[in-house]
């Protein structure tokens, strides 16, 4: 109940400042349950996982499976077959081992390139004057299809300098734009409205729309069989 009263209270928000923004529902550490319960709102795209592991053990074809953290070469077989967007496209070596993997499949995967929008040493991604040519490069491949662009802003950004990221972002994006690339997932909980200001129209939301993530506590451990 909750769930989907977050989801519809926010899909108002969202679609009152751009009716075309989509919502993919950030999932890691959420039931299949709790996953059900969004996509039965029929307000959300897909359902948004950033762990191969977690991706695998939840999947059911009942809906669309995007993927959206951190990928491992070694481990895009296990999800090529079950994801309608990589969100998190960064590196040559990772387009290898998709377009080798789509192919084996006989599939198009769609992907779009991550941006390392607070060049932050710590986190992926490709800077963003890097992007064009990034895309010209996954372009030789036959089996990727580079449909837009991903953006996570640092988390300790003001206003002001999430505005002024999320829009230089934009602006790349616009220059790119055309009709497959044409996605921009930019926008987490904490920031989305602006990200939506600011041009997005896919948001990747975990908290909003499910609460705070639970800690596995020794006393929910203590009452497993
Ligand atoms: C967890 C996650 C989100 C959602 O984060 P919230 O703050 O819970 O909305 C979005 N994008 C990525 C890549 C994530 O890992």
């Amino acid at each position: 109940m909750e769930i989907a009263e977050n989801i519809r209270t926010i899909a108002e928000k969202i679609h009152s400042i751009n009716p075309d923004c989509r919502i993919v529902a950030a999932t890691k550490t959420r039931t299949l349950e709790e996953i059900r319960e969004a996509m039965d709102t029929g307000l959300i795209l897909a359902a948004g996982e950033n762990r191969v592991q977690e991706l695998i053990e939840k999947f059911v074809p009942d809906f669309r499976w995007d993927f959206i953290g951190v990928l491992q070469t070694n481990k895009v077989k296990y999800i090529i077959d079950k994801v309608a967007l990589i969100h998190s496209m960064d590196r040559l070596s990772l387009a290898e081992a998709v377009e080798k993997e789509s192919a084996k499949h006989g599939k198009i995967t769609d992907v779009l390139i991550e941006i390392n929008s607070g060049k932050e040493e710590t986190k992926s991604g490709i800077y963003l004057e890097d992007a064009e040519k990034f895309s010209e490069q996954l372009s030789v491949y036959p089996h990727i299809r580079v449909c837009g662009m991903m953006a996570v802003a640092p988390l300790y950004y003001g206003q002001d300098e999430l505005r002024r990221t999320f829009d230089e972002v934009y602006s790349t994006y616009a220059r790119l734009k055309n009709d497959t690339f044409r996605y921009l997932s930019m926008g987490m909980s904490n920031d989305y409205l602006t990200a939506v200001e600011c041009g997005a129209n896919l948001v990747r939301l975990g908290r909003a729309i499910f609460g705070e993530r639970r800690v596995l506590q020794c006393s929910d451990m203590s009452g497993r069989q």
